[in-house]
């Protein structure tokens, strides 16, 4: 190895010796691409529109830079984090408190849900970086209890997702109160026109990073689809299930009744089944996602506003038990595994009308995906002899796990 003066990786981004030494820490080694383009230009003060595709960093992106350019400690908010859901608030705090180790900011995550009280107790004693869903922050603003005089920071995490699920109204309540200047960093895996028309509404002149082109985050995920009847969906879940063996897995199911359901039934034929969705109370979502985190949960069924950016590195296998609605969904769905260059499985259940739906997906993600069927199980009432099973696809590329140890 020559020696060299010249500053590689993290250490050549700008930032400080503490926060170089909390990125060890978090056992992160590389800057990921859209982490060496973020982190500099944010650091220098711009607007920034980061566009990337999930699983490749972007919540150290932002945070590094926003910790960085905290101002001594004054217990007023500084900087303003804005995500969709609770379950990505959740994981944002605690990204960046684990970045933030060895410094004196104070973290706060709002959302709905669970009782007021600790968040109120928590804004009282003073934090300096405030992460939340929009609504809940509105709250807040409007009990007085958050104040945004001082802020000099807003990120929007996840920006494509918080419109898609109606926060625009919220968004601009909140941008609106933010004093000038301040800095807006945006970050998002699609740059939608609605998205478009956020940046251009309440953003100075803003420096665009978009990594999500040659990002091979998505490449690294095989995927297939098997066709079948409704009414044969359960029976290839277990099958596959039990053929695959995945380390950790998440179904995908259309609707909150459909993943309540679907989770039952599957309860009763194998273990470690949870279930995530809008319509559980706050308490039973914190449990399921600590139970799928630490991996006693190795199956979870979820609908797409709770699964979306679910960052649980044990994931191996996305299964779409309803092909999304949505071809974008597809994208954030699958994005769940193969997190950061790691191998992963997706596999889409096509019922034989939805090729419409299975031609959109194909058309975003500009290739088309591979139809494989299960050896020894019919699948659909007229299957062609000229499908590949999947074994046949599969035991080339597979690591053992993915077609059984036979
Ligand atoms: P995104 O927001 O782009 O979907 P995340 O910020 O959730 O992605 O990051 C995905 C995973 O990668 C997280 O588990 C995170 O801790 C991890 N990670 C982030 N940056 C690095 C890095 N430079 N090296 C290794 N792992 C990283
Ligand atoms: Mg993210």
């Amino acid at each position: 190895m020559s020696e060299t003066s010249e500053l590689r990786g993290f250490a050549a981004l700008g930032l400080s010796r503490e926060r170089l030494a909390a990125v060890k820490a978090a056992g992160y080694i590389e800057p990921s691409p859209i982490q060496a383009a973020f982190i500099p230009v944010a650091l220098e003060g711009h607007d920034v529109i980061g566009q990337a595709k999930t699983g490749t960093g972007k919540t150290a992106a932002f945070s590094l830079p926003l910790l960085e350019m905290m101002e001594e400690p004054t217990g007023s908010p500084q900087a303003l984090v804005l995500a969709p859901t609770r379950e990505l608030v959740q994981q944002i705090e605690a990204e960046i408190r684990k970045l933030a180790r060895g410094s004196r900011t104070r973290i706060c995550a709002i959302y709905g849900g669970e009782p007021i009280q600790r968040q109120l107790r928590a804004l009282e004693r003073g934090v300096e970086i405030v992460v939340g869903t929009p609504g809940r922050v509105i709250d807040h603003i409007e009990r007085r209890t958050l104040r945004l005089g001082e802020i000099w920071h807003v990120v929007l995490d996840e920006a494509d997702r918080m419109l898609d699920i109606g926060f625009r109204p919220d968004i601009e309540r909140i941008l609106r109160r933010v004093p000038d200047p301040h800095q807006t960093m945006l970050l998002s895996a699609t740059i939608s026109p609605d998205v478009r028309k956020l940046a251009d509404r309440y953003m100075y002149r803003p420096v665009e990073l978009n990594l999500s082109r040659d990002e091979p985050s998505v490449e690294s995920i095989r995927q297939c689809t098997i066709t079948v009847d409704q009414d044969r969906k359960f029976e290839l879940l277990v099958r596959l299930l039990e053929q695959e063996k995945p380390r950790q897995c998440i179904v995908f199911t259309r609707t909150k009744k459909g993943a309540e359901r679907l989770a039952e039934r599957l309860a009763r034929t194998i273990a470690g089944v949870a279930t995530i969705h809008g319509d559980l109370p706050q308490s039973a979502r914190n449990r399921v996602m600590q139970g799928f985190r630490e991996a006693t949960i190795p199956i979870l069924v979820a609908t797409d506003v709770v699964g979306r950016g679910i960052d649980v590195e044990g994931i191996s296998h996305v299964i779409n038990y309803d092909i999304p609605d949505d071809p974008e969904n597809y994208v954030h769905r699958i994005g769940r595994t193969g997190r950061m260059g790691k191998d992963g499985v997706a596999i889409t259940f096509v019922c034989p009308d939805q090729g419409q739906p299975l031609t959109a997906i194909e058309m975003l993600i500009n290739r088309p995906i591979e139809s494989v069927r299960i050896e020894g199980f019919e699948a659909f009432r007229k299957e062609s002899a000229s499908t590949p099973s999947f074994r046949e696809i599969w035991s080339s590329v597979s690591r053992s796990k993915l077609v059984g140890s036979s």
